[in-house]
C-alpha cells in the first residue's frame, strides 16, 4: 500500500483518486497484457502508478493529464523518447492521430468520473483506429454499459456502446484501494471496437437519435417514445412489438430502427423527430 505521505494532494475538480494498492495494479497490467510494440497511451496517469508498471514492460508510452501540477513528476519517470508526456484535457485529444501510421491504438486509464462517459464515446469515434480499451470506472457506470437487453441496468448507455464494442467487466474494485477513498466500487473493463465495424458512419446519426428517442421515457411503450417518427405499422414491419419498452430490444432491433429511420427520410426531417 501507498502511503498517503508520498502522493501528491488530491484535487476533486479533476476526479482525483490514486490507486495506492499495488496489487491492483498488477492485476490491471495482467489484464492489459501489454507488449512491446503496443501503440499504448494511457489517460489520467496522475503521479504514476499504472504509469511506472506500464514502462516495466513498454519500451515507449504515450500519457495525457490535464493537471499541470502532475507533468514534472511524470517527465521524470522515464526518457522522452520512453515516456511522451501529452499535457492536455483528453476530451480533446486526436486519439486517430496518437495511432499513427496502424490501427491497433491501445487506451488505458482509471478515469475521472466526470469525464469517464463523454471521453468514451470521443474515443468511439475514432473507434476504427482503436484495438481496444481498458478502464477503470465507477462500477455502476460499467454495469451499465455492459447491460443485457431487460435488465436494470440497460439503457442508452449499453445500446450505444455495444453499437462500437465487444464489452467486459473484468473485476471489481473496492473504495479502499483508492485515496482519497470513493464513496462508491469502482470496476475494471475492456471494450474492444468490432472488426468489421457494425455501426456504419452513414448510420451513426440515425443510431444515436432513434436510441435516445426510444429511451426518453422508460416507462413509456416503445409506439409512445417513437410517436411522429415510426409508425406503429412500421414497427409491425419491423417485427417489434409496439407495446414493448425499449429496455427490452436487442442491439439488432435497433439497428432495424435505425434503417427504417434511414429508409423513410425521418432522419433528414428534424420535425419528425422533435
Ligand atoms: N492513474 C492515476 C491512478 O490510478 O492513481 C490517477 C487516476 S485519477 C482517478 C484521474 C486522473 O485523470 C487524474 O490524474 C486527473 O488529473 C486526470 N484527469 C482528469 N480529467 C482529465 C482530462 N479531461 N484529461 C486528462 N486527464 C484528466
Amino acid at each position: 500500500m501507498v502511503q498517503e505521505g508520498c502522493l501528491p494532494r488530491a484535487k476533486k475538480r479533476f476526479g482525483q483518486n490514486f490507486l495506492v494498492q499495488p496489487r491492483i495494479v498488477e492485476r490491471i497490467v495482467a489484464a492489459i497484457r501489454p507488449v512491446s510494440g503496443d501503440v499504448l497511451v494511457e489517460i489520467g496517469p496522475g503521479p504514476g502508478a499504472l504509469t511506472r508498471a506500464l514502462l516495466r514492460v513498454l519500451p515507449q508510452l504515450t500519457v495525457v493529464e490535464l493537471d499541470r501540477d502532475m507533468i514534472a513528476g511524470l517527465r521524470g519517470l522515464a526518457t522522452p523518447e520512453q515516456l511522451r508526456v501529452i499535457q492536455a484535457d483528453a476530451l480533446t485529444v486526436d486519439f486517430a492521430a496518437l495511432a499513427g501510421a496502424g490501427d491497433a491504438l491501445r487506451v488505458v486509464g482509471n478515469l475521472p468520473y466526470n469525464v469517464a462517459t463523454p471521453l468514451i464515446f470521443h474515443i468511439l469515434e475514432q473507434a476504427t483506429r482503436v484495438q481496444d480499451m481498458h478502464f477503470m470506472l465507477q462500477k455502476e457506470v460499467v454495469d451499465r454499459i455492459v447491460a443485457a437487453p431487460g435488465s436494470r441496468s440497460y439503457g442508452r448507455l449499453s445500446v450505444m456502446v455495444q453499437a462500437y464494442c465487444a464489452v467486459e467487466s473484468l473485476f471489481t474494485v473496492a473504495p479502499g484501494n483508492f485515496f482519497p477513498v470513493p464513496k462508491v466500487d469502482s470496476a475494471f473493463m475492456r471494450l474492444q471496437p468490432h472488426r468489421p465495424v457494425r455501426l456504419q458512419a452513414p448510420l451513426r446519426a440515425p443510431f444515436a437519435r432513434i436510441v435516445a428517442t426510444s429511451f426518453a421515457q422508460r416507462r413509456k411503450t416503445l409506439a409512445n417514445n417513437l410517436r411522429g417518427i415510426l409508425s406503429v405499422d412500421a414497427l409491425h414491419d419491423l417485427r417489434i412489438d409496439p407495446g414493448c419498452r425499449a429496455e427490452t430490444l436487442d442491439q439488432a432491433a435497433f439497428f432495424r430502427l435505425a434503417e427504417a429511420l434511414v429508409e423513410r427520410g425521418a432522419e433528414h426531417d428534424p420535425r419528425r423527430l422533435d
